[in-house]
């Protein structure tokens, strides 16, 4: 990375204070840039963990893989981490990496334009700042998606998003309904199931579910990792390497040999463990395993078996005071409606007005689709770069490692201003057109394109996710090709 520079007195407005926000701010620090500000909206930093609070929220990723690799984490207390121990970790390191004190809270960024070669932004509140470099660090799934449902607002009852949890709710002795069951909903499922009157489940479309365990770590255990670094450096290379080879390289081929296998993994979890021919059946996708985001679970078949839990494969008609009523006539009376129905991946930025060079406004560029050559630079928006940006996701992999891959490819871009090769730059306009041409001509022919509804797909229906290998992503984020840029 970065060594000696000819220009240090850059100044960094980083958007939003969630892992790639904080993994932006301490990779600056170590690089001793020291100029820069997280602008954050909430009024804690976490992002996607502090948004999301249901029952049973947990990272499908193992815990030793889903921290940052220069900051590993004896004290994880299970193989798959909850929910809050992942926010408590995200406070911990901005806190041991001296970042938190550098995050500005309930500062809503409504505004951004490049004039006169530098970043003018605007606050809600009426503040203002300037800065050299924008890293947009603002998350993929964090604008909720609610379903368009008749008679959903004459709902009687608590309704509130799975990414909204109204904690004031009780739950215990209450019907409680969720809609929807991506990972979300079969993690709530799992959790509330024995915990409720009842759990109804309306289901649209089934889910094929990969069988994971979640065992404690013991005290001994914790204690050998704080002992020893690399014992927790062996469980990530391994859980990485399993990752990388059993779900990242597989998923752009359809009929790879990791693939099919998944997918027999599927069919034997749904039919060693649910035992009721009927449900069975209505719990069998007919799409191919991995055309939707997988889902990881360790209790979701013996939660929908519980005899507190209905699975409801009845189309929703509309929502009524007291409770959901299915096209088959009947009427799901409910206190409680959790709506688990995901997000609009799409969004990022947005709704925030960004104005790139000469007066280019992005939500005219982005007007068919939001696009990112590489997933990180837009053409005329120089000086910008985003972390999980447009095609982010690679194959069911830590948002994590693929972020810390982004921030050292844009530390390098960055570093091209800093020695003086240029003043500001941007993925040119034909770059960005044959990356796109190519990833879209690669990402219909991925698992994702088989034949399925699900989030990673665009309006076109095109996935909008890496397309390739992971191993490809790394290459390619090892170092820029100068030539796909606009340097001036
Ligand atoms: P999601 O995967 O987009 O699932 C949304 C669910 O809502 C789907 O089952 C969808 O049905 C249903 N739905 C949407 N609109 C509906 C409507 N009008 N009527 C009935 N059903 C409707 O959302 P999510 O479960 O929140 O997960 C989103 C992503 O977050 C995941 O794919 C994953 O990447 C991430 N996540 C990760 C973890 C983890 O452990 N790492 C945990 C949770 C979430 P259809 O399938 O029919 O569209």
């Amino acid at each position: 990375m970065t060594t000696a520079s000819a220009s240090d007195d850059v100044r960094f407005i980083i958007m939003g204070a969630g892992m790639s926000g904080i993994l932006s701010a301490i990779k600056l620090q170590e690089a001793g840039l020291n100029d820069y500000v997280i602008y954050e909206k909430a009024d804690r930093l976490g992002g996607t963990w502090r948004e999301n609070e249901y029952p049973g929220i947990a990272c499908d990723v193992p815990s030793h893989m889903y921290c940052y690799t220069f900051a590993s984490n004896p004290e994880w207390n299970y193989r798959h981490p909850p929910g809050a121990e992942i926010q408590a970790y995200f406070e911990d390191v901005a806190h041991r990496y001296g970042v938190d004190s550098r995050i500005q809270f309930r500062k809503e960024i409504t505004r951004c334009e490049f004039v006169d070669g530098r970043w003018k932004i605007e606050m809600s509140d009426g503040s203002t700042d300037e800065g050299d470099f924008v890293i947009a660090a603002t998350g993929v799934l964090h604008h909720p998606a609610t379903p368009e449902i008749e008679g959903l607002d004459s709902f009687a009852g608590a309704c509130f998003h799975s990414a909204r949890w109204n904690h004031e709710v009780p739950l215990e002795g209450k019907r409680v309904g969720v809609i929807g069951t991506g990972s979300t909903a079969t993690q709530i499922t799992g959790a509330l199931a024995d915990k409720v009157a009842k759990l109804s489940l309306f289901q649209r479309t089934p889910q094929w579910i990969v069988p994971i365990e979640n065992p404690a770590y013991t005290e001994e255990e914790k204690a050998e990792f704080r002992k020893n670094p690399d014992a927790i450096k062996q469980i990530r290379d391994d859980v990485t390497r399993t990752f990388i080879d059993g779900f990242a390289n597989i998923l752009h081929e359809v009929d790879s040999p990791g693939l099919l296998a998944v997918q027999a993994l599927c069919q034997q979890n749904l039919d060693d463990n649910v035992k009721d021919p009927v449900l069975r059946e209505k719990l069998r996708p007919d799409y191919r395993a991995g055309c939707k985001r997988l889902v990881m679970s360790e209790n979701f078949y013996d939660a929908i078996q519980h005899p507190n839990a209905e699975l409801v494969t009845d189309g929703i008609e509309r929502i009524e005071e007291s409770g959901v009523r299915t096209v088959d006539g009947r009427l799901h009376e409910l206190d409680v409606l959790v709506l688990a129905t995901g997000f609009q991946p799409d969004r990022f930025m947005r709704p925030m007005e960004i104005v790139g060079r000469e007066g280019k406004r992005l939500a005219d560029v982005w007007e068919k689709g939001p696009f990112a050559y590489k997933a990180i630079s837009i053409p005329d928006v120089p000086n910008f770069f985003m972390l999980n940006g447009p095609y982010g996701p690679v194959g069911n992999f830590s948002l994590i490692d693929v972020a810390e891959m982004q921030f050292s490819y844009i530390m390098q871009l960055i570093d091209q201003v800093r020695s003086g090769s240029c003043k500001e730059l941007c993925a040119s306009q034909s770059a960005t057109e044959r990356f796109d041409a190519e990833r879209i001509e690669a990402a219909k022919k991925t698992i994702w394109a088989s034949g399925c509804r699900s989030w990673y797909l665009d309006a076109d229906g095109i996935p909008a996710a890496w397309p390739w290998t992971f191993d490809r992503f790394t290459k390619e984020m090892e170092k820029p090709n100068l030539e796909d840029y606009d340097m001036s």
